[in-house]
């Protein structure tokens, strides 16, 4: 692993985390030299991009084609109403370089619709989140982080269902396995979405990141987390794979 220097502001700054046993100095500088991607800037990638920088993770690329809209603002909650009409990617940018130190942020103005379009994005990623909005693109980023050995994991939330799996090993069972029946009629696009839920599986994905790359296990590999916002109610379920699945096989 490259050098990863901690200043006194350092110290101070990541006190909270560098005292919990499972991350230490050592995690922290984990953290710091880690690269991740975000994929999508909707509900999921706001919270998700701020715990994430937030955590001491530098190199983060962030991958939305989108502009902001009016109707963003409730759930996408590091937007103001200053930044319709401007880039996501932009507003996202600034936002973090605002809050934090350092980072070494790329953006992706890229509307994902290939194999390529992924695995070139990804090249260097520790870790790929996934926060997109529709089947299609998830089931590429998918197949990208499949073939590249890329460890992924895949937030959703759609109405008051907000779910979350990872696909970390060679034998994890990939998104494809789990919602290979699924045709995107539905997208949270034209669909309600019920806002603290995107706050709940976006805070959910970024511990299962910081994780993964502090040593600790994976704790979304092989289930999936569902929840139901309205009653709260919460299912783990086991996923497996399957055996004609196109992409794991
Ligand atoms: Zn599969």
């Amino acid at each position: 692993m490259e050098f990863s220097y901690l200043n006194d502001k350092d110290l101070l700054f990541f006190s909270k985390h560098i005292l919990l046993p499972t991350i230490g100095i050592e995690g922290q500088q984990k953290l710091n030299c880690a690269e991740v991607t975000i994929f999508g800037l909707g509900g999921l990638g706001n919270l998700l991009s701020t715990y994430i920088a937030s955590s001491g993770i530098k190199k983060i690329n962030i991958v939305d084609f989108d502009v902001v809209e009016e109707t963003n603002l409730q759930r996408q909650i590091n937007f103001s109403s200053e930044d319709v009409g401007s880039l996501k990617v932009d507003s996202i940018e600034n936002f973090l370089n605002n809050k934090f130190k350092n980072l070494q942020i790329k953006k992706f103005k890229k509307k994902i619709e290939t194999l390529t379009d992924v695995e070139e994005i990804i090249k260097n990623s520790d870790i790929v989140l996934d926060g997109t909005d529709n089947f299609e693109v998830r089931k590429i980023i998918n197949k990208a982080c499949v073939k590249n050995k890329r460890k992924l994991i895949i937030g959703a939330v759609e109405g008051y269902t907000g779910q979350l799996t990872s696909v970390i090993t060679n034998d994890s069972p990939c998104y494809e396995c789990t919602y290979e029946n699924l045709i995107d009629t539905n997208s949270c696009s034209d669909s309600g979405v019920l806002a603290p839920l995107v706050g709940m599986i976006s805070s959910m994905m970024a511990m299962e990141c910081i994780n993964i790359i502090t040593g600790n296990k994976s704790s979304f590999d092989k289930k999936l987390f569902i929840v139901n916002g309205l009653n709260l109610s919460v299912d783990i379920i086991k996923t497996s794979n399957n055996p004609g699945c196109k992409v794991c096989e």
